[in-house]
């Protein structure tokens, strides 16, 4: 193995430069040294990927770099905090010098499109495996939480559903196809919804970014804010080509409940919607109301006058095909 140090010295010491204008010392010291904005709160998250669990065996690294860094800024996204530094934990089975390239030559991209800068880490030998923590900024007292959902809010979701779950389908089953491309870019590379989440911020009163899938996640801003959801699965977005791929029934299956979109799925108050409509005119990512908060508790999907009532996860009630996650 190459040495350690020499390792982070050609690939991670200089990621994302200094955009955040608060690191004051980054990779190379016993620690990083960060000077906090003034009125800022701090907001913090890691996320862990290991090779064969959340991606497949084999993957190059530019692919695991942009799943990596979208997944782990897309909770700061939820939060609409703005992203400012991170630190990376890799450990490595040996030090492949393609696939390192490869990887870090795409986070450093990222790093920069998203004005994040890497400030340290740790390295290590094992099985590949993968953290990044990641910090950003909110005004004092204004990230957004779970917990503020009203009966009467309005639900929306960023972008379309359930295609990073197809994308995974056609890695799993070695499916070709005119579709197979985009389906298989959205589960790599996971777009975290941060410029979207700083325009709706004023408005929102909860919000969280779809990792399981949004009857999941829409379930965590329930039970924080202690109501419930009536959605209309007709006005679910469903990009045309994984409808095109798999049809109306799973399409919507997997948009309830396929996971890692990485979408943003957040709630406003229904007066708010012209407001709005409005902050979100010249934006280029659609934003879609698939439903209300009510303040029955748990989850119905309501369409042509049939209301079924779905489990978080199960979604097994409305196609009885089950839960496939
Ligand atoms: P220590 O032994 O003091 O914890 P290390 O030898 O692990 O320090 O790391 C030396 C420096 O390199 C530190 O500044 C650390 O943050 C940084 N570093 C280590 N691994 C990585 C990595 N994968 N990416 C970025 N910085 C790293
Ligand atoms: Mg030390």
């Amino acid at each position: 193995m190459t040495g350690e140090f020499e390792l982070i010295r050609d690939y991670f010491a200089d990621i994302g430069g200094d955009l955040s204008g608060s690191v004051q010392l980054s990779v190379g010291d016993d620690c990083a040294v960060i000077t906090p904005p003034a009125h800022q709160d701090l907001v913090v998250s890691i996320d862990t990927m290991v090779e064969g669990v959340h991606f497949p065996f084999g993957t190059s690294g530019d692919r695991v770099a942009s799943r990596l860094l979208g997944a782990a800024l897309s909770d700061l996204a939820a939060m609409a905090a703005s992203p400012a530094f991170f630190t990376l934990a890799l450990t490595l089975p040996d030090t492949d010098p393609v696939w390192l390239k490869a990887f870090s030559t795409r986070l450093a991209e990222l790093a920069r499109q998203y004005g994040v800068q890497l400030v340290g880490g740790d390295t290590t030998r094992g099985p590949l495996t993968l953290s990044v923590q990641v910090h950003g900024w909110t005004p004092a007292g204004k990230a957004l939480l779970r917990s503020g959902a009203r009966p009467g809010d309005r639900i929306f979701v960023t972008g379309t559903l359930g295609d990073s779950r197809g994308g995974l389908e056609t890695l799993l089953n070695n499916i070709h196809g005119e579709q197979v491309p985009y389906l298989q870019h959205r589960f790599f590379c996971p777009e975290p919804r941060l410029d979207t989440a700083l325009l709706i911020a004023p408005f929102a009163t909860a919000a969280i970014d779809i990792s399981d899938g949004l009857l999941a996640d829409l379930n965590h801003i329930l039970e924080a804010s202690q109501v419930g959801a009536m959605l209309n699965p007709g006005e679910l977005p469903i990009s045309h080509e994984l409808h095109h791929w798999v049809g109306e029934a799973q399409s919507r299956q997997w948009a309830l409940s396929g996971g890692e979109d990485f979408e943003l799925c957040f709630t406003a108050p229904a007066l708010v919607e012209p407001k709005l409509a409005w902050a979100l005119r010249d934006h280029n990512v659609a934003v879609t109301c698939i439903g209300q908060i009510s303040e029955t508790r748990g989850i119905v999907l309501a369409e042509d006058g049939q209301v079924l009532p779905v489990t978080p996860q199960g979604y097994n009630h409305f196609s009885g095909t089950g839960n496939l996650r």
